[in-house]
């Protein structure tokens, strides 16, 4: 799960990670209102959307980006209108873009140097890793791509913990000064305890950012967290945002389906995580590209099996349907109670593709006869791939 940056500043407030004083707004009377409060006549007003690179960002009605900053809160305020209720396209977003509905109004900074940030989960050593750069800004993707040495990796043993002699290397290889590197040291030492107690995949800061008078300030910051741990931060929960996601993925969550949205064109609907990537996998073999990743589990109900039939037919780049089921626990007749029902409701009008094996396969396999569906059936996996993407194909 991905936060807001408001949010995320709202964290670091509470584990003491200093950042610019500043709070969310959901109007143009909003933003120059909190302006006003925050006072001190320098102020940043920014595009709230679950995406960076919103700085060189361009909106679809032609405003240019989505950082801006302004010493007249009344100005704020038009800025704050010519973003919200639009849409911002950044390198992040893909081509359609994230709507935004809320923007960000801070006090704004006087930068000596933009420096790069972040911790993750490197799967690779299963510890956490510091990531730093002194080329930080709007433009880490191209420093790692071309200056890997300006990066630099500090792997952190899990149950030590960060260690001073960790954050004295990153010291030096930033090369702060005495007193940067204090407030660094603080800093970076409070944002590890935060990624830790909070169950992070990832926090980035960028820019963590140097200051005319002396202040080290994480100026951005995102976050991802681990799902599987939300469970403990009730907190963190509450900052979901469901219009940032994909809309077919909370559909699939109020379900307790395993459901990942793609970009083709063939749905599968399957029981069990390894099957179901088998038959991805055996989809592009046959040529044909899936729009989906789709577990119901072992142990679905008719309701399930209809609610998951029910999203991946209103995916409008759905052109067919493959189902794939080895019943184990799995009871084929309930998958097929499942599908007809769903379908007489949403109505069926392109090829449906059905490999039904295992656990009471005769009753399941009668019950899609007698529905009237038209579908076609597979021998086995191979057989059904290549019918669902011959279907594709003559549509
Ligand atoms: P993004 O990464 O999505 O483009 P950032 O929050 O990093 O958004 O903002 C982009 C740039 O805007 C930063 O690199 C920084 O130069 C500037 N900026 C952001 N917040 C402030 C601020 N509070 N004061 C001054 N400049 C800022
Ligand atoms: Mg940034």
């Amino acid at each position: 799960m991905n936060i807001h940056e408001y949010q995320a500043k709202e964290l670091f407030e509470k584990f003491g990670v200093p950042s610019p004083n500043g709070k969310v707004a959901g109007s143009a009377a909003e933003a120059q209102a909190v302006a006003e409060e925050i006072g001190g006549g320098n102020y940043v007003v920014k595009a709230q959307v679950h995406a960076g690179g919103r700085g060189k960002g361009t909106f679809k009605n032609g405003f240019q980006g989505g950082v801006h900053l302004d010493s007249d809160p009344v100005k704020i305020g038009e800025i704050a209108g010519q973003m919200i209720g639009e849409t911002l396209v950044t390198k992040q977003t893909g081509e359609e873009g994230k709507l935004v509905r809320k923007v960000m109004v801070a006090e704004s900074v006087d930068i000596v140097h933009e420096y790069y940030l972040s911790i993750l989960m490197d799967r690779a050593t299963s510890r956490p890793v510091i990531v730093a750069s002194v080329e930080g800004g709007m433009d880490i993707e191209e420093v790692a791509e071309n200056r890997p040495e300006k990066i630099l990796k500090q792997f952190i043993h899990p149950l030590a913990g960060l260690q001073g002699y960790e954050v004295r290397k990153l010291i030096k290889g930033l090369g702060l000064s005495k007193d940067a590197g204090k407030q660094f040291a603080k800093l970076l030492t409070n944002l590890y305890k935060l990624f830790i107690e909070s169950d992070c995949a990832m926090v980035e800061i960028n820019p963590l950012v140097e200051t005319t008078d002396d202040r080290i300030l994480a100026l951005d910051a995102k976050f991802g967290f681990d799902d599987n741990a939300l469970y403990r931060h009730p907190d963190i929960m509450a900052y979901r945002d469901k219009d940032e996601e994909d809309p077919r993925e909370v559909a699939a969550g109020e379900y307790d389906l395993n459901y990942i949205g793609l970009d083709g064109n063939i749905a599968c609907l399957v029981n069990g995580a390894g099957l179901a990537m088998a038959t991805m996998d055996i989809i592009k073999h046959a040529g044909g590209d899936p729009a989906n990743f789709l577990d119901v589990g072992g142990g679905a109900t008719k309701e399930q099996v209809a609610a998951a039939f029910k999203i991946i037919t209103g995916d409008p780049n759905v052109e067919a349907i493959l189902i794939n089921i080895f019943g184990g626990i799995m009871d084929c007749n309930v998958i097929a109670e499942g599908v007809v029902a769903a379908s007489k409701e949403v109505g069926l009008n392109i090829p449906l593709v059905v490999r039904l094996e295992g656990n009471n396969v005769e009753a399941g396999k009668k019950t899609l006869q007698e529905s009237g569906l038209n579908l076609i059936t597979g021998d086995d996996i191979l057989d059904a791939a290549k019918k669902v993407v011959a279907a594709t194909q003559a549509a």
